[in-house]
């Protein structure tokens, strides 16, 4: 996946004002921008950090040890490959400023804040800048340079940083959408229910004095508050839902104008308006059997989380860690030899045994967990409010269980089934990729180490 591709075109700019002005710098104006990169960015990177770490929203990100070990000596680099920048490394540098965006993002440090750590670095390798300068037409024209060498840099990685944002905050809302909507058979009875009740109230007010009129409109019942603030944002809009739109609102005229003097008779003005309900519940059940057939945030196979929800859970986690200091684990879990049980016995067999290993993560974790299907016969679980050791425990339990639960063949033989499992526990560093590199890691040494077991990632 190259980050490169849809960028491109929004980068294309900036490339070119790079390169302009890089073709224009002389020899001296380069010769005097290596001379302070040599010497300045050990100590401007260290004012840097002082800078954020004035600024209490800059602890929740830099106050883990690696991030500060890390920081002082990449931003130095940084400012070193940005000051001796030449042409042929534009296309290389955009590229990095895209990887750093994507980073500040997932991290959530906020852009204001590197804004002002770039502020002050300026103001001081502008003053730098003067004082090394034979001649101020030197000092201009290497401070035109720095500062359109770090602009440009900070635009590719603001533009890489805004994109990210918006791309999680899809994920976020597609999420919350989802979870909204997760039991869908309940909720399709549950409002065809709120349907049928609010057309009972249409027989009593018949029987009763004020008649119809005594009605309220279907679209401030329940089913018509839900079906707009949750059920087009759930199912998508379409012509089912603009139709079902447009049925409300026919019925609810027709309930208006009992009120007024050119009404139907109570009994038509009944009939008419059962035939939209009928339409209603059909197109109900349509919506619902299409979001039911999507692929709409679980997996179809297994049922658990699809992984694109995975970063949304993470990042949620991470800060509640953060903020109140609980603690969690990430459990990446690997099925042994799987590709040998689609061989040996079929891939349908191979589902069944994803089946059986998903309903046994299930069963045997709380319902405040996470489970996911992370990739073909790997599974991730976010257990939370653990400790390292309790989610060791919580591994080891799993992993027992799947291995002693072998996969009945048709038959009568059990086929045996075991996962390798690396286990994560979040350590305060805000970066989530990072946690999943860990377990990742963890997982492979406990392949390596001969499968069926549980190896703990040492931060
Ligand atoms: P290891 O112990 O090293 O993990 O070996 P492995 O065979 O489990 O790992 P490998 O990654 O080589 O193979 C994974 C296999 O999982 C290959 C792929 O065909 C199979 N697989 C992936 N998704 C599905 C699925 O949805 N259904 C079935 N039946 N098989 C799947
Ligand atoms: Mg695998
Ligand atoms: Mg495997």
């Amino acid at each position: 996946m190259s980050p490169q591709a849809p960028q491109g075109e929004l980068t294309a700019p900036l490339r070119q004002a790079w390169l302009a002005r890089l073709d224009t710098t002389s020899a001296e104006a380069f010769a005097l921008l290596d001379a302070l990169a040599a010497d300045t960015p050990d100590s401007l990177a260290r004012h840097f950090y002082a800078v954020l770490m004035d600024d209490s929203r800059a602890n929740r990100f830099l106050d883990h040890e690696q991030v500060r070990h890390r920081l002082q000596p990449a931003l130095q680099r940084w400012l070193q490959q940005v000051l001796c920048a030449r042409s042929g490394h534009v296309d290389a540098l955009l590229q990095q400023q895209n990887v750093i965006g994507d980073v500040h993002a997932r991290v959530g440090i906020p852009v204001d804040l590197v804004l002002r750590g770039m502020r002050v670095i300026k103001l001081a390798l502008v003053d730098a800048a003067v004082q090394r300068a034979t001649s101020p037409a030197l000092a201009h024209e290497a401070i035109a340079t720095l500062l359109c060498s770090i602009g440009i840099a900070q635009e590719g990685m603001t533009l890489a940083y805004s994109r990210s944002r918006e791309r999680s905050a899809r994920a976020d809302a597609a999420y919350r959408l989802f979870s909204l909507i997760q039991n869908i058979s309940a909720e399709r009875e549950r409002q065809r229910a709120l349907l049928l009740d609010w057309e009972n109230q249409l027989l009593y007010a018949l029987a009763g004095p004020a008649g119809l009129a005594s009605v309220e409109p279907l679209a401030g019942a329940e089913f018509g508050l839900w079906f707009v603030h949750k059920g087009i944002p759930s199912f998508g809009q379409s012509s089912e839902t603009d139709h079902t739109l447009e049925l409300i609102a026919q019925i609810d005229q027709l309930l208006a104008r009992q009120q007024t003097g050119n009404a139907l008779p109570p009994l038509p003005c009944l009939e008419q308006i059962r035939q939209r309900l009928a339409q209603i519940h059909h197109l109900q059940g349509m919506l619902f059997e299409r979001i039911g057939q999507l692929d709409s945030g679980s997996d179809t196979l297994t049922n658990l989380l699809n992984r694109r929800f995975l970063p949304t859970v993470l990042r949620r986690e991470i800060e509640l860690g953060n903020s109140n200091n609980s603690s969690f684990a990430v459990l990446l879990i690997d099925l042994d030899h799987f590709k040998q049980i689609n061989d040996n016995h079929g891939h349908e067999t191979g589902d069944r045994a994803l089946q059986q290993v998903a309903a046994t993560l299930s069963q045997y974790t709380r319902g405040s967990d996470y489970l996911f299907r992370y990739g073909g016969e790997e599974f991730v679980a976010v257990v939370v409010g653990v400790n390292e050791g309790q989610a060791c425990a919580i591994a080891e339990n799993l992993r027992k269980l799947i291995a002693n639960q072998p996969l009945q063949l048709p038959d009568g033989t059990g086929l045996p089934l075991s996962a390798s499992i690396g286990v994560a526990a979040f350590d305060g560093h805000p970066d989530y990729e990072r946690l999943m590199a860990r377990a990742d890691a963890a997982m492979y040494q406990a392949k390596h180490a001969g499968r069926n077991q549980v190896v703990l990632s040492q931060a």
